[in-house]
């Protein structure tokens, strides 16, 4: 059942697909809202390509129903669901111009005037000048941009997108990460976009859907997943974590107190996803911009309340709006310790003693009895 208030433009219920014995989507539940642009992140082979397949109609799940919208499609084929796809490739028809692939979609439902539709779908993807233009004479950015509003002319419920700006360079990939969000956020259309990149999923997407060998680990906000990893897979998965085995050593309240190497680090239970019994094992997990690096020298100016660990710098590297630090730390057996955005200081260079320190309230914490992936 849909209710009114979270109406959704997909609904994947207990879909799967096997090959012969192996297993590349194991039975998932999934529920795309109207409206969103939604992404399913994951590493090559995860099964985030089949998944959009089988919302398609390209792929037959082995299991499992497909709703779009209200409507069951499961049996329907492709060309009969209200969806389109966005290839890599874009799949262009060279021979025509970019005013007639746009068409396209048109003409064969036996429209003859097309001109304003045409028109203002070109509008939409900046490409006004370029309608007599042959794809050949196009950029890859603005040839993506091409097979967009083509799959867009006939206003399908669902756009699926599959590694649509894999073909394109770094610069023109985040220019065109900004332009299909626009384009979705203009256009109002579910979008489901297929993505191998993190940092393009972060991006664009309302809610991301992170796959890991054929199976969901987690559903969220880009933000909510940055913050509040529930799996190391995810956690690593989503930028760069610090992860500090740890023992559960005692509760007092709300908070917990973990044992670290020799130190004692506090976290609210609130923010620990493992079992919080004593004597638990756990991952504390801190992203690199939320711990400060203070030199020991000055380590009584630390503000009381901040969780700190002691280390040495092994290596810095300067990246422009910040230095990355690696630090040793008898909190972890040779930890690397990432920091960010420190504020310089020209002491903290290889072989210094420092501490590491952040607020308790930005740190996660896992079950350390998860594979760490
Ligand atoms: P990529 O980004 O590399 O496309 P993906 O996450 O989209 O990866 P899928 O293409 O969905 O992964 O494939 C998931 C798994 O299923 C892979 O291990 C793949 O080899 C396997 N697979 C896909 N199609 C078939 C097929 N027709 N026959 C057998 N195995 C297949």
């Amino acid at each position: 059942m849909t209710d009114d208030t979270t109406r959704s433009d997909v609904r994947l219920s207990g879909i799967s697909k096997t090959y012969g014995s192996f297993t590349a989507v194991h039975p998932l539940d999934l529920t795309v809202p109207e409206g969103s642009f939604f992404a399913l992140l994951g590493a090559s082979g995860c099964g985030k390509t089949t998944t959009l397949r089988m919302i398609a109609g390209l792929e037959e799940p082995s299991s499992g129903t497909v709703h779009l919208g209200e409507q069951n499609v499961t049996a329907l084929p492709p060309y009969k669901r209200p969806v389109n796809t966005v290839f890599q490739s874009y799949a262009l028809f060279p021979h025509l111009d970019i005013f007639e692939n746009v068409a396209f979609g048109l003409r064969r439902r036996g429209l003859k005037s097309v001109k304003k539709q045409v028109g203002e779908m070109l509008d939409l993807v900046q490409l006004g000048e370029q309608a007599r233009k042959k794809p050949h004479q196009l950029s890859g950015g603005q040839q993506q941009r091409v097979a967009v509003a083509r799959a867009l002319i006939n206003h399908p419920r669902v756009l699926l997108l599959d590694e649509p700006l894999g073909a394109l360079d770094l610069k023109l990939r985040r220019q065109m990460q900004l332009e299909l969000k626009r384009i979705q956020t203009e256009v109002g259309i579910t979008f489901v976009h297929v993505t191998h990149d993190q940092e393009e999923a972060m991006t664009m997407a309302d809610q991301v859907a992170v796959m890991n060998a054929g199976r969901v680990e987690q559903l969220g906000a880009p933000a909510d997943l940055y913050e509040n990893p529930q799996t190391t897979f995810v956690a690593n998965f989503l930028g760069t974590s610090n992860l500090i085995e740890a023992e559960i050593a005692a509760k007092s309240g709300d908070d917990l107190v973990l044992k670290a190497g020799d130190s004692k680090l506090a976290l609210p239970a609130a923010r620990c996803s493992a079992p919080t019994t004593t004597g638990g094992k756990v991952l504390v997990g801190i992203r690199p911009e939320k711990i400060a690096l203070t030199h020991a020298d000055d380590a009584a100016g630390i503000a009381e309340g901040r969780n700190r660990i002691t280390g040495r710098v092994t290596a810095t590297s300067f990246i422009g709006v910040s230095t990355q630090y690696v630090i040793d730390s008898p909190a972890g057996d040779g930890l690397e310790v990432y920091v960010q955005n420190v504020e310089r200081d020209g002491r903290l260079t290889p072989g210094a003693e420092v501490v590491l320190h952040w607020n308790p309230a930005h740190t996660f914490c896992l079950d350390a009895a998860q594979d760490i992936a």
